[in-house]
């Protein structure tokens, strides 16, 4: 298939884009490269660099392209809070320009990257996509109301489409992994402990409702999820909109996953308790069983140690390229 591949720099649409390039796919990828990695896209993706916004009508004026796999966007939750019309702006805003370049060039299949972040505080686990949504930040709230978009244009359009509402994304798939200049997420935080980039690691409360007191989270591999993708790509009908969680099912608290990185890397990671983080729910597990049924979805790297031994191979990589740039 031809595809256009938005934000197909960033960590979990790179390996995305490299998967559908693997798979024989057309893939275009447009970023503006604010957060994501010249080093990530595959040599094989067509790469043109700016803003969705700008250029997405223009590409797809092309013609022939046969889905879009939308990734661009902001998704850091604190900033969010901080800064929210740049959320409403380059999430929503720019999907609308996306939808009607779609429109206007006849393309009618998406894929929809979105967030655990839509539903806000779970009153049970696992989540299920017909619990309520209620987003606690502006992230979670700009992607929600992208599903309303998408959904209405589906209706009235005949747009297919769908939303994957990805739970905590991690691992790597071999030279592209988690590396983003300002790091705020725990797995890669830890293994940069452990490659000596920093001294400890902060556990942000450990007087949370969980069993051990550190928030538990669903980890899943970037990989798996990139195979959802894929799925729902060659799935897509017109004038539907299908929304599907994906997690491991799993829950991991922040403990247990400091000891899976001790136990990988053999390294001590010295950790330290320190006041909880605005916005942080105690526990958020995914219930993935409808894009199991639906799709048949099939994720092979569920456990922790596999994602952990990844994500380790990967950041040991990025240690010794930064060792060795230094050198030269
Ligand atoms: N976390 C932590 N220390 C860190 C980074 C994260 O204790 O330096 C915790 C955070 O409070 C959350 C969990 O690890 O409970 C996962 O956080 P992350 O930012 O990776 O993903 P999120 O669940 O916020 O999307």
């Amino acid at each position: 298939m031809k595809l256009l591949v938005t934000g197909g720099a960033g960590y979990v649409g790179s390996v995305c884009a490299a998967v559908l390039v693997e798979q024989g796919h057309d893939v275009t990828i447009i970023d503006n490269f604010s957060t994501g990695n010249r080093d990530a896209v595959p040599g094989e993706a067509r790469i043109i660099e700016g803003d969705v916004a700008d250029k997405a009508a223009e590409i797809l004026g092309e013609g022939g392209f046969e889905g879009v796999i939308h990734f661009a966007a902001r998704s850091l939750v604190g900033e969010s809070v901080d800064k929210p019309d740049e959320y409403w702006q380059h999430n929503v805003v720019t999907t609308l320009k996306l939808l009607n370049a779609m429109r206007e060039s006849g393309v009618k299949n998406l894929v929809f990257s979105s967030t655990a972040a839509t539903y806000g505080e779970p009153d049970q686990v696992p989540i299920t996509e017909d619990m309520p949504t209620q987003p606690t930040n502006p992230y979670g709230a700009t992607k929600l109301a992208i599903d309303y978009m998408i959904t209405s244009f589906a209706h009235a359009y005949g747009l297919g489409a769908t939303s994957l509402r990805y739970f905590n994304v991690a691992g790597a798939y071999g030279n592209i992994g988690e590396n983003r200049e300002v790091e705020t997420h725990l797995i890669p935080i830890v293994l940069q402990v452990a490659l000596g980039h920093r001294d400890k690691i902060f556990m942000f409360g450990d007087d949370w409702d969980t069993e051990d007191g550190t928030p538990v989270r669903d980890y899943i591999h970037v990989r798996d999820l990139a195979d959802a993708h894929v799925l729902a790509l060659k799935s897509n009908e017109s004038g539907n909109h299908r929304i599907y969680n994906l997690g491991s099912g799993d829950g991991y608290s922040v403990k247990q996953v400091i000891d899976m990185c001790r136990k990988v890397t053999g390294h001590d990671i010295p950790a330290e308790v320190a006041p909880r983080r605005a916005g942080d729910p105690a526990t958020l597990i995914a219930s993935s069983e409808k894009i199991k049924r639906e799709l048949g979805w099939n994720p092979t790297r569920t456990d922790l140690e596999t994602i952990v031994s990844d994500a380790w191979n990967f950041t040991r990589q990025l240690g010794d390229k930064a060792h060795s740039a230094k050198r030269s």
